[in-house]
């Protein structure tokens, strides 16, 4: 065998079947039937372990673009998506059996796959692999991993919701540092002793996601929740990541009653994230909660806040922009263990991971999609150098900005949506990538 896959995701079986399409021998290696995560049920392959929706599949949309891009790749998730497309408005959803077992045809026919049964807790470094055991890998393949990198692999998120910035308004924020040191890093955003104590009851009071029984875990008070921190006690979160101290708030002259921070995500500062915010809260109510911070009234959430158990390595420091291991190159790392986050974001690594793998079966040069494309711009995210790495999913934030400032939202979407189709045609073209 040429390359071996272990894992038959949706990450998985994107590079397996990519890698076998192009002409080469692939071993695809998956736990399932003899062995399940706790999220994993059905024996087949690419199952959808939660939500049967594959997010918006709209022009404007971020989700709407990445799979537009997929299309373009030859993705074939989600030309089976479309094949078993149950009605969802705008969204990709499906009949998630159905997707899971026309996947398991596909790849289990293809002639180069040879498909086989096993938990595997370790693998050769010197063999090209794919891994893509997802963000609740079985075995030891963690530990083999880990072992290998020097370093413990991220075991739980707990995100804290990223805005987009131009839906931020600045008129109800400061640029400011605590105390003035380090320059203006943060956009601070000031709540009064009314706003502040409304939203510290909303905040206890919103409701919450519903967790597994496998997410469930003992809350470490460097990640806790900040709906727990409002529970604790109606000033504790001004004596923490809300404290104004070392501000003065420009529009009063006066030190605010409380602040909510606001850092910035990437180097453009398109994307900010609300610093200390990690929560449970369900999406709807951290729109509705989170936008009573007057300068979010009209936040565009890009990433929502989680907190779930999941396995991603710290892709900043290991992984190349080609989706393999710094120190290891004939090792891929694709899906969510690559610190991508969602089921298309998923299929795009693996797709991303197969198209290298075959370009070093080939000798050819590797490839780094185009960074106005979504997929580009998320493996630029991923690997570029992040102190508080969380895994991200695709968003218009993570893609640099368009050349001309178009102010009209749906029309600076549609040139974001323009700018990639048109790239990515013509990076197919001169890279000889169909
Ligand atoms: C509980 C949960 C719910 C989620 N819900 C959503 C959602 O609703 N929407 C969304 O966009 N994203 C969701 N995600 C995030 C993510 O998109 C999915 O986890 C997605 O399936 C990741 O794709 P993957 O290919 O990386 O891994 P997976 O699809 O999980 O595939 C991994 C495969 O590897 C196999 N495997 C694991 N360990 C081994 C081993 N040691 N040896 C051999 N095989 C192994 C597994 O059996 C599995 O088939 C969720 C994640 C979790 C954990």
């Amino acid at each position: 065998m040429e390359v071996t896959v272990i894992g038959a995701g949706l990450a998985g079986c994107e590079a397996a079947y990519r890698i076998a399409e192009s002409g080469h021998k692939v071993a695809l290696i998956d736990c399932k039937p003899v062995a399940f995560s706790p999220a994993h049920k059905n024996g087949g392959f690419a199952e959808l372990v939660c939500s049967n929706s594959l997010k918006s599949d709209e022009y404007g949309t971020a989700g709407g673009l990445l799979k537009s891009e997929l299309r373009a790749l030859g993705s074939l998730l989600i030309s089976v998506a479309e094949k078993v497309r149950v009605p969802a408005g705008g969204a990709l959803a499906v009949d998630r059996d159905l997707f899971s077992k026309l996947v398991t045809e596909r790849i289990a026919k293809h002639p180069n796959i040879e498909v086989s049964c096993g938990t595997v807790d370790d693998y050769s470094d010197d063999e090209l692999t794919v891994i893509s055991t997802g963000p609740l890998t079985v075995g030891g393949l963690n530990a083999s991993l880990a072992r290998r990198l020097g370093t413990s692999l991220g075991f739980y998120d707990a995100a804290a919701p990223v805005i987009d910035a131009a839906s931020i308004d600045t008129t109800k924020c400061f640029v400011a540092s605590r105390y003035g040191k380090g320059g203006g890093d943060y956009l601070n955003c000031p709540l009064d002793k009314d706003g502040y104590y409304a939203f510290v009851k909303a905040l206890g009071a919103a409701e919450r996601a519903k967790q597994h029984e496998f997410d469930k875990r003992e809350i470490f008070e460097g990640c806790m929740p900040v709906e727990i921190m409002a529970e604790r006690g109606e000033d504790t979160l001004r004596f923490g990541p809300l404290r104004p101290v070392g501000f003065i708030d420009p529009a009063t002259g006066k030190r605010p009653f409380a602040v909510v921070q606001l850092r910035a995500e990437n180097a453009e500062k398109t994307m900010y994230n609300i610093v200390g915010f990690q929560t449970n809260l369900k999406f709807a109510a951290q729109r509705e909660v989170f936008g009573m911070i007057p300068a979010l009234k009209n936040a565009e959430f890009l990433r929502y806040g989680v907190m779930h158990r999941n396995t991603y390595i710290d892709s900043p420091r290991e992984l190349d922009c080609f989706s393999r291991l710094r120190n290891f190159p004939k090792t891929f790392i694709a899906g969510q263990i690559c610190g991508v986050e969602g089921y298309v974001e998923s299929m795009a690594s693996g797709l991303v991971a197969g198209i290298n793998a075959v370009r070093t079966l080939e000798d050819k040069p590797l490839v780094l999609l185009p960074e106005t494309t979504v997929i580009g711009s998320l493996y630029r995210y991923i690997t570029a150098p992040n102190a508080d790495f969380q895994p991200m999913n695709a968003n218009f934030g993570i893609l640099p900005p368009l050349s001309e400032n178009i102010r009209d939202k749906a029309k600076r979407k549609a040139a974001y949506c323009e700018r990639s189709i048109r790239d990515l045609a013509e990076f197919q073209k001169t890279n000889d990538l169909i």
